[in-house]
């Protein structure tokens, strides 16, 4: 016997009528490429995402095609989001950090339209206009007065001519929850990009899942700063999420950098923040360097890599930020798990309730997990044994954009789908997940595993240490070793002899690693993690020589 509920479908258009209904005085605040801080709210944010939905109309945007955006995160960016997926047709956040030709080949393989870009993409934009194959118009996000003068690039138009031209009477279409609302293609350290193709239902039940107390927590009460990209898995979801909740958003725009950061954090008393621990590091970096605090900023959501528990500490006990690790991947919308405490743990100390805080977290409702050793054996959750992460779930991925790559999942004894995340973990009787490696960069020294990520946070507890990355280098006796590459803080004297002693009583002596390399930088991919396998191939074979 059925249920006699209502049968309403999850769109996400409904997130954008709720916060212009219930919370249209609500602010969302962007600093914008122009250098100038932007002031509007849901209801007129609203009212423009309509008139724009009206433009790809005119625009001979069809439901299904791809619109395409190279964009800040920042109100235009915003309202495309509402107006491309609103109108039924799929929005394509593009990574602006990638390589021209890539960008070239996710384009021409999703089959854009449409691309939206903010200025001070132009110059990629006059780059990759002549070659991609689908795209028929190009729309600067501006305003008349800031439109390049004379552009190379043909069909050229202007966002708020499109928002001009149209007025706000439309309808959001009421369509299928399955059919196909964002595109977004992962990082792709090695192959050609894949894409991920969310659809409205897994979006919206991602955001119910993600605004939870038990999750990223987010209120109508919050400032959401969100530092994490619109190009990157759709900032986390947190532009649905303070749609759903009524929160004030403030976006950082172009402004990455400490400073700005920061100025933008207490201008706009921002209680919420999220990004990858790269972003931190900088911003950190700054309020050290000038003694400053955060008046407002009480929790900051870290996920993306593995955030260094001498960060959370900084933050905790330097400034009084609740740091929320939480893990996920672009194949699951993208998150998976937060590091959100038990009842329990209410009687922790400070050390131990940080340990619980270090790890990647509890599943969100809705994931579920399960760790598996080399024969697809589940493994128990006893928080020692580490085996691969598999996942499954309403918002995550079944498959591939146009099947690229074949079949992802793995079935188990049933015959239901697990997606392998490629993360190594162990998972404690709490349900606590906590990863020790991708599998690509588990270090085999003899046979057993060593986990490159419990080395990186030891290295950067030194206060020495400014950005740490382990990797497997090649061994003649044991295969493989830890080798150990550092960036030192600015003006910091710390010798190899130094920083190995560090490891001493920190971990088992075996795992400790062979050699240490200074460099200046290390490489960062397009989402801001560090490439480890561009770090492989210079330094993979520093330790065969010493056998
Ligand atoms: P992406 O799809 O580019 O977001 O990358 C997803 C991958 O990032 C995951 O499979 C993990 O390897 C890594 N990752 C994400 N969050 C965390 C975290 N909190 N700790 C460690 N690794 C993470």
């Amino acid at each position: 016997m059925n249920g006699l509920m209502m049968q309403q479908p999850l769109l996400i258009s409904s997130l954008l009528v709720h916060a212009e209904r219930h919370h249209g005085d609500q602010e969302v605040v962007s600093r914008r490429v122009e250098g100038d801080i932007h002031r509007c709210t849901y209801r007129e944010l609203a009212a423009r995402s309509r008139r724009m939905a009206k433009a790809l109309a005119t625009l001979g945007v069809q439901p299904g095609q791809r619109v395409a955006t190279l964009a800040w995160n920042g109100y235009r960016h915003m309202e495309l989001y509402y107006a491309v997926s609103g109108s039924g047709a799929v929005l394509h956040t593009l990574n602006p950090r990638l390589h021209p030709d890539h960008v070239v080949y996710i384009a021409d393989h999703a089959e854009d339209q449409v691309l939206f870009f903010d200025m001070t993409f132009l110059p990629l934009i006059e780059a990759i206009a002549p070659r991609v194959k689908t795209i028929k118009t190009f729309v600067a996000m501006t305003d008349r007065a800031h439109m390049p003068k004379d552009s190379k690039v043909a069909n050229l138009l202007c966002f708020e001519d499109l928002v001009d031209a149209n007025d706000d009477r439309f309808e959001w279409p009421v369509f299928d929850e399955n059919q196909a609302s964002s595109l977004c293609y992962t990082s792709g350290t090695t192959g050609n990009p894949k894409g991920v193709l969310y659809s409205h239902r897994s979006t919206v039940l991602h955001t119910f899942g993600i605004a939870l107390p038990d999750a990223l927590n987010c209120s109508s009460r919050d400032t959401i700063l969100p530092v994490v990209p619109m190009f990157h898995v759709n900032a986390w979801g947190l532009p649905y999420a303070a749609c759903m909740m009524g929160s004030k958003l403030v976006f950082p725009g172009p402004g990455l950098d400490g400073k700005s950061l920061y100025e933008l954090f207490e201008a706009e008393r921002v209680t919420m923040s999220a990004g990858v621990p790269t972003v931190w590091q900088g911003l950190l970096a700054y309020v050290e360097a000038n003694g400053l605090k955060f008046s407002t900023m009480r929790r900051t959501v870290i996920g993306g890599s593995a955030c260094p528990p001498a960060m959370m500490k900084t933050f905790e006990e330097g400034y009084d930020v609740q740091v929320l690790h939480a893990w996920g991947m672009t194949e699951m919308s993208p998150v998976g798990t937060a590091a959100v405490l038990k009842g329990k743990h209410a009687g922790l100390s400070r050390e131990q309730r940080l340990a619980v805080q270090a790890t990647q977290g509890r599943v969100v409702y809705g994931v579920d997990m399960k760790i598996v050793g080399a024969n697809g054996e589940e493994l128990p959750w006893d928080g020692k044994v580490s085996g691969e992460l598999l996942v499954r779930g309403p918002w995550i991925i079944s498959s591939y954009f146009k099947g690229e790559g074949g079949d992802p999942l793995v079935p188990d004894a049933r015959g239901r789908g697990w997606f392998p995340t490629g993360d190594v973990a162990t998972i404690d009787a709490d349900g606590y997940m906590h990863i020790t490696d991708r599998s690509k960069d588990v270090i085999k020294s003899g046979g057993e595993w060593i986990g490159s990520i419990d080395l990186e946070n030891i290295a950067m507890a030194h206060p020495s240490v400014a950005m740490a990355a382990c990797i497997a280098a090649r061994h003649a006796k044991w295969d493989e070793r830890p080798l150990l590459i550092v960036v030192k803080k600015p003006g910091a004297e710390l010798t190899r002899e130094e920083l190995l002693a560090f490891f001493e009583g920190r971990i088992a002596k075996w795992w400790t690693p062979d050699d240490v390399v200074f460099v200046d930088a290390i490489p960062l991919g397009a989402t801001g993690k560090m490439l480890k396998n561009r770090l492989r191939e210079q330094y993979g074979d520093r330790l065969l020589a010493a056998g």
